[in-house]
């Protein structure tokens, strides 16, 4: 059993601080608004009077507040305490954030794993539940069996800045799932359709589109994409076009797919129409 010490008591830092406690850790915990700590107190947390109060008491802290500067604030307030000790932040943030931290604590003489929680509060310690990790790969082998308490813990590497990365691109592709399932279900809706019934449909569409992604993650990942073409970008940016056309017709806002258009009437206008939708990619990387 560990001593661990957990910053932050919002609906994260409950469920990870719950979460310790159940798998029969000590736990000392802090937040910055006092009067949080009850229900966790009641089933055997101990309450630490301040930030650096509570990263003194245990090799390890688990910091999850609401974003990088109220972090920073609480680092501020606790550089004293930390040197010497390992400090995981699980606060959601860029990666720039993540590395100007893991320098700033770094200078402090303490570890620093960032990380990126793929969950919500309920899901910790179930076996969805992932985080994504980077930064010292000393702290994290040392720590890993705690944090797998968690969460399934995928390590990143050492760059601090890569939990982030990846944390907020999954998070983009969920968004992108999300923005096709409004559209699409808003073109139904149009005729009385409702969202529930229509949703058997989409979700095995969807699921079968899936099957498209390692096609084109190959092509994205050797640049060639004039291989192995079925489905042509100028077919597909016609495609969208009815889509769009017909959207309208129904009375239905285009704001979701208008840029995809764009992108591939600018793709498909460079010359490259009868290649793979995929090249669309080189329209939105980064470039040099
Ligand atoms: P909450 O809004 O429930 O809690 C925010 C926490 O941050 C509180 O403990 C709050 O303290 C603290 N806080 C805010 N500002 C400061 C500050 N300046 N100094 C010290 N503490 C501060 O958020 P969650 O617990 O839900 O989320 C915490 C982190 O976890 C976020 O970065 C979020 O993106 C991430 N996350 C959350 C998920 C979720 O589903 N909830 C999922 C995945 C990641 P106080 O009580 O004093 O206001």
């Amino acid at each position: 059993m560990a001593n661990i010490s957990i910053i932050g008591l919002g609906a994260m830092g409950q469920a990870l601080t719950a979460r310790f406690l159940q798998q029969g850790h000590t736990v000392t915990v802090w937040n910055r608004t006092p009067g949080k700590a009850g229900a966790l107190i009641a089933k055997g947390a101990r309450e630490a009077g301040s930030a650096a109060e509570a990263i003194a008491e245990s090799e390890v802290t688990v910091m999850c507040v609401l974003d990088y500067p109220a972090s920073t604030s609480v680092i501020d307030a606790a550089a004293s305490a930390l040197s010497g000790r390992a400090l995981v932040n699980l606060t959601n943030g860029t990666p720039a954030q993540a590395r100007a931290t893991a320098e700033r604590v770094a200078t402090l003489g303490a570890a620093y794993l960032d990380g990126g929680i793929m969950a919500t509060p309920p899901m910790i310690g179930g076996e969805h539940a992932l985080i994504l990790y980077s930064g010292s790969k000393p702290a994290f082998d040392a720590h890993a069996t705690l944090l797998e308490e968690l969460a399934a813990a995928n390590y990143l590497g050492t760059d601090a800045g890569l939990a982030s990365l990846h944390d907020l691109a999954l998070l983009s592709g969920m968004y992108g799932l999300f923005a096709g399932f409004f559209h699409a279900t808003a073109l139904v809706d149009s005729e009385g359709i409702s969202a529930c019934d229509f949703l058997k449909l989409l979700s095995s569409w969807m699921t079968a589109m899936m099957g498209e992604l390692p096609g084109y993650a190959t092509k994205i990942d050797s640049g060639k994409h004039g291989v192995n073409v079925v489905s042509n970008l100028g077919m597909q940016a016609a495609s969208l076009e009815n889509i769009l056309t017909a959207t309208r017709e129904q009375g239905v806002a285009t704001d979701l797919l208008d840029p995809l258009l764009e992108l591939f009437r600018k793709r498909a206008g460079a010359g490259f129409g009868d290649e793979d939708i995929s090249g669309v990619f080189e329209l939105i990387r980064r470039k040099g």
